[in-house]
This record gives structure tokens, C-alpha cells and sequence, in this order.
């Protein structure tokens, strides 16, 4: 126990010190606008809520005031365009002329109407919301949180969040970081199993550990009336399936229910052509020929991994990298984050 607290306490003020001495001490601005080909960095949110209100999984939330900061850096350094002209400039042949970023939300809760959207709105901003169609004004868990739940979230609920930072007492009294690790472990094994057989793990989890899944405060996601306002207000509102299931898994009818019923759901709520899509999980394995196929096929322009990268012109607009940022993140995490997949993309001139 105590040399996992010590481990992970380490790894937070490590992560920061090093970002914090990339930023200070490397030339970055250099970096990014001077050598080699410029790039698109498509950086991935998921939660944007207040620290006070952020204790059911902590983890994937960004702070609205740190959050803004990271707004007001971005804008300051690089310049924010929305999808539809990021999509335009990657199809183009010639280099890009600067490093120009994308603002994207995925999996649709509530808090991203409640404070993403004003504030990208006061910095006129085009962000873009990948929703889950299946789950729109309900507080319907996804599967992934409904783990993390069982796991650590439920704990939290009580707990005010500050003391669930790392390097709190709360911290290690709840056993957290070894509960985080729980959740990872199942997540990663329930990625394997069939849609039906994962419920029925995730319902008799919670049943073991007395807790009930539905009707839980903080899992709100956003409605249809939120999205309206939104895609008025300028920003794009995308596909992230119907049930945010792993697509892989599938068979080919599923798969063309999830993302086609999906699009078409929201085309018809809110008049509008749907164009862009997040594969749910993301990663290198969940792309099988035939997911990217459905999804071309189905008429979209783009969709977006979470492959970590930056995206260069004649990239594949169907597979495009994405920078995540999480909790323990500010703006100098995130420059390095940049630097790091740069660096990594000039290695691979193929990217
Ligand atoms: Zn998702």
C-alpha cells in the first residue's frame, strides 16, 4: 500500500516537474513553427466540471477555470479552427503554413452544455461534441463509467473532491489508486466480451457491491435541446455511436445500426447534416477494416481515433490522432504532449 501511494505521488509531481522544465527550458515555440511540417493537433476532452462537483470519477474531468486557461493558451499559440476546415486542409496537398488545433468533446455529458460550451462560446471557439445518441438526456451510464462506478466512483460520492486528489490522505484511505487499477484491469477484459455478456458482468458487479446503476446523479448527459442550441451557436455536433459499444466486437448488422442510426438520429432532431464520428475506445485494435469501411460508406467526412498523434496533410481523414487531456493537465502537460507527438510524427513520415 504504502509503496503504491508513494509510486503514484511520485508519478504526478514526476509528470508535472518534467513539463514543467520542458516549458521553461526547451525551445517549444521553436519547435513546433519552425521545424519540420506543421501540423493539426486534435486535442480530446471528456468531462469539463468544477472541482467541487467532480467526485464521482474525478479522472477524466477538467477543471472550467483550468479549462478556460487552456483555451486562452491555445488560442494565444496556435491557431483554433474548427473540424470542418481542419478536414478541408488535410485533404489539400501542400504543407500546412502553421499549426492550427481542434477542440473536440467525446461521449456527451451534461457538463460539457453547463461550461464547455459558454466558454468556447466567450472565446468563439468551434468545438465539436461527439454524443452517444442512445444515452441523450438520460443519465444512463456507459458501460466503461458504470465499472469505474462499481469500482471507485461510488466511494467518491461522499467524499469532497479535493481530498481525492493524489497526495491527500483521502486519497490513500480509499485505497484509490489500487481501485483505479481495478477498473482498468476490468475494463480491459470486459473490451473482449460480447455487448450482452458485459451487462450482465457489470449488473451482477454492482449487485455484489449493493450499489444500484440506475437513476445515479452526475452521469446526466446533454439533450436534445442543449445540442440544438449548440450546433446554432456554431459548434459541430458528431456521432459517438448509438451505445458507445466496441465496435470490433460487432457484426456487420450492428455495426451499421450503431453508426448509421446514430447519424440519422441526429440529422433528424436537429436538421442538420451529420458529418464527423469518434470510434468508442479508439485505439489501434478497434479499427478493423470493416468499422472504418462502415463508416465511409455511411457518409461521413471524418472520424477521429484516440490514437495519440498529431495530423499532417494526406492523412486519413477517417483515422485521424487525437491529444488527450485529463485532469492532472495544464497547459504545459499539453505542450509537451504536442512536442512529443510531433517529434514522434517527423520519425514517421508516413503519419
Ligand atoms: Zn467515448
Amino acid at each position: 500500500m504504502v509503496e503504491l501511494t508513494v509510486a503514484e505521488y511520485l508519478k504526478v509531481g514526476l509528470k508535472r516537474l518534467v513539463a514543467a522544465v520542458f516549458y521553461y527550458f526547451f525551445p517549444w515555440r521553436s519547435f513546433l513553427s519552425r521545424l519540420g511540417r506543421k501540423a493539426i493537433f486534435i486535442v480530446v476532452y471528456h468531462r469539463i466540471l468544477p472541482d467541487g462537483k467532480q467526485s464521482v470519477l474525478p479522472y477524466i474531468s477538467v477543471d472550467p477555470k483550468e479549462f478556460e486557461k487552456h483555451l486562452v493558451f491555445l488560442k494565444a499559440n496556435f491557431r483554433v479552427i474548427s473540424l470542418n476546415t481542419a478536414v478541408d486542409l488535410l485533404a489539400r496537398a501542400e504543407q500546412l503554413k502553421e499549426n492550427y488545433v481542434v477542440i473536440t468533446f467525446d461521449d456527451g455529458y451534461s457538463d460539457n452544455y453547463d461550461y464547455a460550451f459558454p466558454l468556447l462560446t466567450r472565446h468563439k471557439i468551434p468545438g465539436v461534441f461527439y454524443v452517444t445518441t442512445g444515452l441523450i438526456g438520460s443519465n444512463k451510464l456507459l458501460w466503461a463509467d458504470a465499472v469505474r462506478y462499481i469500482s471507485y466512483g461510488a466511494q467518491l460520492t461522499a467524499c469532497p473532491s479535493n481530498e481525492t486528489k493524489p497526495g491527500h490522505p483521502k486519497h490513500y484511505e480509499f485505497r484509490l489508486w489500487k481501485r483505479i487499477a481495478e477498473a482498468k484491469r476490468d475494463i480491459a477484459r470486459l473490451k473482449k466480451v460480447d455487448e450482452k455478456k458485459k451487462w450482465e458482468w457489470i449488473s451482477a458487479a454492482a449487485q455484489t457491491r449493493g450499489l444500484n446503476l440506475d437513476k445515479l446523479k452526475g452521469f446526466e448527459m446533454m439533450n436534445w435541446n442543449d445540442l440544438r442550441e449548440m450546433a446554432g451557436h456554431g459548434m459541430i455536433i458528431g456521432s459517438h455511436t448509438v451505445s458507445h459499444p466496441i465496435l470490433r466486437n460487432l457484426g456487420i448488422g450492428e455495426l451499421q445500426k450503431e453508426i448509421g442510426h446514430s447519424k440519422r438520429g441526429i440529422e433528424e432532431k436537429l436538421d442538420k447534416n451529420i458529418a464527423h464520428f469518434a470510434y468508442p475506445n479508439g485505439t489501434r485494435d478497434d479499427l478493423t477494416s470493416i468499422v472504418i469501411e462502415t463508416v465511409k460508406k455511411t457518409g461521413y467526412r471524418s472520424a477521429v481515433t484516440t490514437i495519440r498523434g498529431a495530423n499532417y496533410p494526406g492523412a486519413n481523414p477517417f483515422t485521424l490522432r487525437r491529444t488527450g487531456v485529463y485532469r492532472t493537465d495544464g497547459v504545459r502537460e499539453i505542450v509537451l504532449k504536442f512536442c512529443i507527438e510531433k517529434a514522434l510524427g517527423e520519425r514517421n513520415k508516413h503519419n
